[in-house]
């Protein structure tokens, strides 16, 4: 569990534009271990997809080092709040439209995919068209895509959010438990505090922007099932719950 996959290094980076410069990350410096599940929170506009991108390599550090292996490198999966099924395929023509653009579709790959549609409900809707289908089962399809690419490390940046309350608590519990039985890395950007809680196992807390980490929290919940809905009731939850809204709030203090 102790080997770390990912190192990110004195990560600084700036936007450049018209207007001039903003600085969106300082010395951010942080690891993460292979299947572990990281939670990132901090103030909106405090540049958390701006760290995910330079994670992902869509975006070039001004200075410092992100450290991966290069078979993770790779096999990078990305989560967005949309879920960029493309409505002129079908579910099942969705999930392989990784493979195959990368021309890895196997009957393995198939397989594969016919698994998690079964294993997370799917499967009687694999010939509809995404339209057909409910938030909650368009963000487990784009998640099954997803995994059928079998990723190494696996980047979510807030999933959930375009989901209704109730659809969310369920799709961010399925979700976790598949990335879990997976054992893939994951790093979760939320805004959502007892997201964050119920599906990661530390979390990292961002200042206002220019970014710099401000803590760096493990989570311990006692469960008597491990689910994140369980988690929700674990009895460790609500002062964990309290130590992250008072830092969260503390940094949107010294806007006013
Ligand atoms: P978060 O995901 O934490 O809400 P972002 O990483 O998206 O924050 O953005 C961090 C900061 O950088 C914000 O203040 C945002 O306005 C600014 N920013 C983001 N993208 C650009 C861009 N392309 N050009 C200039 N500034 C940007
Ligand atoms: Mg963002």
């Amino acid at each position: 569990m102790n080997q770390p996959i990912l190192e990110c290094k004195n990560i600084c980076f700036s936007y450049h534009n018209l207007n001039g410069e903003t600085r969106a990350l300082t010395n951010i410096s942080f690891q993460v271990n292979k299947g572990e599940f990281l939670a990132i929170v901090g103030p909106s506009g405090c540049g958390k997809s701006t760290l995910l991108s330079i994670i992902a390599g869509l975006l070039e550090p001004e200075s410092g080092e992100i450290i991966l292996s290069e078979h993770e490198k790779k096999h990078i999966g990305y989560m967005l709040q949309q879920d960029h099924l493309l409505e002129w395929r079908t579910i099942w023509k969705n999930i392989l439209l990784g493979p195959e653009i990368t021309k890895t579709l196997t009957k393995e790959k198939e397989e594969l995919a016919l698994k998690l549609l079964s294993d997370y409900g799917l499967l009687k809707f694999k010939d509809k068209k995404p339209s057909e289908l409910s938030g909650g089962m368009k963000q487990r399809a784009a998640l099954i895509r997803t995994m059928v690419m079998e990723p190494g490390l696996l980047l979510l940046d807030e999933p959930f959010s375009a989901l209704d309350y109730q659809s969310r608590l369920m799709v961010s519990a399925d979700i976790g438990n598949i990335i879990r039985a997976c054992g893939i890395t994951a790093i979760l950007i939320t805004h959502d505090l007892s997201e964050a809680i119920s599906l990661s196992d530390r979390i990292l807390v961002l200042k206002r922007r220019p970014a710099t980490i401000k803590k760096d929290i493990p989570v311990h919940l006692t469960l008597l099932e491990n689910t994140p809905l369980a988690a929700r009731n674990a009895p460790e939850f609500q002062d964990l719950f309290s130590l992250l809204w008072k830092e969260i709030s503390d940094e949107y203090q010294g806007e006013n």
